[in-house]
């Protein structure tokens, strides 16, 4: 059994890649029916956002994906929030520094900025030169009691280890070395893991933290490859065993961008609001780069859960969100197939996501009024709208929520031949003669059906005509000209009171 963990930092919205990492490592945990545990890591005080935890809870919970262990559920190794977890970091310190394995360092940031300017000059890599290595054990302590301002920095080995990562294999070419040398002066990358304010780096929560929770799998995104290396010998420098690293590749457009803010807008909240379906959204997470042997692509999160295994490709991901579009479809359907309370739910989110548009109250009566399934059959009849997001279902069927006046001028753009303007009066009156009782689609079609063929005199030889000017007219008397499903359809989701109120308004 695997035990995971998501370990976000509050700086920001969930975005599709971070959903990603996060279904992962829930895949993972779920599959070898192990543990998925949500960690926070907010040790950079500077960089957390207000209220962006509490974002972070919701939409992993409206992805589905539930943490065994984290904060609100708690757990064993709990807090789980870095900011409260000091003390560990503190006596872990301790033992590094004891064992020679890191030590204290009082350089000022003038002396270290101006090291790195002078290297930087030279075009080098930036590094430490060790100053503060040499000082006693005693003068060190003294000077922290003094109160000097100080890091703590980890004495790095004198190469890099190496290490498998279960998705780009084994790590490096050879084993790198830690120190550089430079023409004058030796540097090396001793990371800071205790910061001037008492802290710790994310390097040293995050180790410490994964050892502690006892983290078997950190499944992460490629950009923390780099820093791994530093990771394992940490864990060596402890005498911990390291956990299993596998790398996931980064998320790119179709122009081999790395995604951001700026080509395309992929936090989980805008995908929320389009009305895209979380099974939806999950499914196409876990494409983005892993693959399954099954001929079908459209997966929910339990048939995943049974598939799942760590067959990542490398190399970065390309990101199709027509497929996104594609897979909302495919569950749409299902959601409709399954009836009960999936279709409920579904009515529920078109619901929520007309809301804001067209008023709470209105939207409610309309749902109100008929039976849920009635509601949902007429959305899906739609006929050639495909049914894609309740967004896409608002705007198109808009008359449903708002009512659209039938002005003079759609009526004249609709080029209706004045001659037949009373007899289109008299045929849609003909519509309101149907009692409630009797008020349904199939009525409206078989009614139509024949008005169709009621040509006026003055129409005789211009039926196609007609017919055209007949369903103008309704359309324009019933949805005010704009787009929407067929008459006999409208006609019975307006209902019998609202299809007469507008038709006797047209006609006047
Ligand atoms: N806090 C890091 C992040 O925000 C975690 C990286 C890791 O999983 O080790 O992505």
């Amino acid at each position: 059994p695997a035990r995971t963990r998501f370990a976000p930092s509050p700086t920001g919205n969930l975005h599709l890649g971070s959903i990603r990492t996060a279904l992962f490592n829930y895949l993972l945990a779920r599959a070898t029916h192990g543990q998925f545990l949500l960690r926070i890591e907010d040790t950079d005080a500077k960089r957390t956002v207000p209220g962006a935890e509490e974002r972070l809870y919701e939409d992993l919970t409206w992805a589905g994906l539930q943490w065994d262990e984290g904060p609100i559920v708690g757990g064993p190794y709990g807090p789980y929030r870095q900011s409260e977890r000091l003390p560990f970091y503190k006596k872990h310190i301790e033992n590094l520094l004891a064992s020679g394995r890191a030590y204290r360092c009082f350089c000022s940031s003038e002396r270290i900025d101006e090291l790195n300017r002078r290297r930087h000059d030279k075009g080098l890599n930036l590094g430490y030169d060790r100053k503060c290595l040499h000082l006693s054990a005693e003068e060190a302590e003294e000077r922290v009691h003094r109160g000097h301002q100080h890091v703590i920095r980890f004495r790095s080995p004198e190469e890099w280890p190496r290490y498998n990562d279960l998705v780009y294999g084994r790590s490096g070419h050879g084993a790198e070395k830690t120190k550089k040398l430079l023409v004058d002066e030796p540097v090396y990358e001793d990371t800071i893991l205790i910061k001037s304010d008492g802290f710790p780096t994310y390097h040293w929560a995050n180790v410490c933290d994964d050892h502690e929770m006892h983290i078997t799998h950190v499944v992460r995104g490629s950009e923390w490859m780099a820093s791994t290396p530093l990771h394992v010998a940490l864990y060596e420098s402890l005498g911990w065993m390291p956990p299993l690293f596998a790398h996931v590749p980064l998320l790119v457009d179709q122009n081999r961008q790395k995604l951001s803010k700026r080509n395309f807008d992929s936090d989980i909240s805008s995908f929320r609001e389009k009305g895209i379906f979380p099974e939806a959204l999950v499914n196409f997470a876990a494409l983005l780069g892993w693959s399954h042997t099954q001929k079908n692509d459209v997966l929910d999160l339990p048939q995943l859960e049974a598939l799942f295994d760590l067959k990542i490709t490398k190399g970065n991901t390309i990101v199709s969100f027509d497929k996104l579009q594609y897979l909302q479809i495919k569950h749409a359907r299902r959601r409709v197939e399954a009836q009960g309370e999936h279709f409920e739910q579904m009515i529920r989110d078109v619901a929520v996501a007309v809301l804001d548009r067209y008023g709470a109250a209105r939207v409610m009566q309309f749902l109100a009024k008929r039976s849920l399934h009635d509601v949902l059959a007429s959305i899906l009849q739609v006929g050639s709208l495909p049914y894609r997001t309740a967004v896409d279902f608002a705007a198109q069927c808009s008359i449903f929520f708002e009512p659209v006046p039938p002005t003079p001028q759609k009526l004249e753009e609709a080029g209706i031949d004045p001659a037949h303007l009373h007899y289109l009066r008299v045929a849609a009156t003909t519509l309101c003669l149907v009692p409630e009782s009797e008020w349904a689609e199939a009525v409206h079609h078989s009614q139509l059906r024949m008005l169709e063929q009621q040509v006026p005199d003055e129409a005789v030889g211009a039926a196609a005509k007609w017919k055209r000017d007949l369903y103008h007219y309704l359309r324009w008397a019933l949805l005010g000209g704009e787009r929407g499903p067929g008459i006999a359809v409208t006609l019975q989701i307006l209902g019998r009171d609202t299809s007469v109120g507008k038709i006797q308004a047209a006609n006047r």
